[in-house]
């Protein structure tokens, strides 16, 4: 039995005074029967590991950098997520791959880069409405999942994977349940290829999950919970959505 796994993604979101309340907020929700965490912009990494230390919630970054260290104005890298207690790393948010270009073998790096500093990867993937429309939704998914297949190799076991629909990201569309159940299928029955883990592995589902459609989307067999934008930015609704996965 797979325990399930609430991420709240901030995006660009937050000040010192809204995260304080937020934080506090999530707290005070407890217990949980599932796992938590938030993935904060980095400027605010310091603060969730003060606000939350001691606790069995967990925090991470929304990216990370495929490099080591070096020349790369503007990127922070894995080792300095882990100096901060980062648990997780999102890494391929169909927002980076869109605006900022970033390829599937770049999304692949990076998986690799936050592996190796012990940080666990979540590796987004998920079709624009244009796929879904052509019918190539499928193949999509299988060629972002491959890539970071190929690139982790024996470690894919350890990656988190998100299906999130671009169509359904931030839009109050969220695809029904059976459409994600599906993609979800489709992306276990690849992973069973590549590792023996696959069945123990988290597949997340993200796009417009709210308190309102959690519980119908969290029952879905490989379904191991959700990566929550806008409704993780409300601690009454991404409590909310914390105890239907619980
Ligand atoms: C996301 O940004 O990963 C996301 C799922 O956003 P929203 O819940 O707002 O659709």
């Amino acid at each position: 039995m797979r325990k399930k796994l609430v991420v709240g993604n901030w995006k660009m979101h937050g000040s010192h005074s809204h995260n304080a309340a937020l934080l506090a907020g999530i707290v005070a929700g407890r217990p949980f029967g599932c796992d938590v965490a938030v993935c904060v912009p980095f400027p605010y990494l310091g603060e969730v590991a003060v606000a939350w230390a001691g606790s069995e919630l967990r925090w991470g970054a929304q990216d990370c950098s495929a490099h080591e260290q070096g020349a790369y104005t503007g990127e922070v890298s894995a080792a300095m997520l882990a100096d901060f207690g980062c648990r997780y790393a999102i890494v391929g948010h169909s927002e980076r791959r869109a605006m900022h270009g970033e390829s599937d073998q770049l999304v692949a790096d990076k998986a690799k880069a936050a592996l190796a500093r012990g940080i666990t990867p979540i590796v987004c993937v998920g079709e624009t409405l244009g796929q879904r429309e052509q019918g190539t939704a499928q193949a999509t998914v299988k060629r972002q999942l491959s890539a970071v297949i190929h690139a982790l190799g024996h470690c894919v076991g350890e990656m988190v994977v998100a299906y999130e629909p671009v169509w359904a990201i931030g839009t109050g569309v969220t695809a029904t349940p059976e459409q994600a159940q599906e993609m979800h299928a489709l992306i276990r029955a690849q992973l069973r290829a590549a590792t023996a883990h696959a069945a123990a592995m988290t597949l997340l589902y993200g796009g417009s999950m709210k308190p309102e459609n959690a519980p119908a989307l969290l029952a879905q067999q490989d379904i191991d919970g959700g990566l929550i934008g806008g409704a993780a930015l409300k601690a009454a609704d991404f409590i909310a959505i914390c105890r239907a996965a619980g």
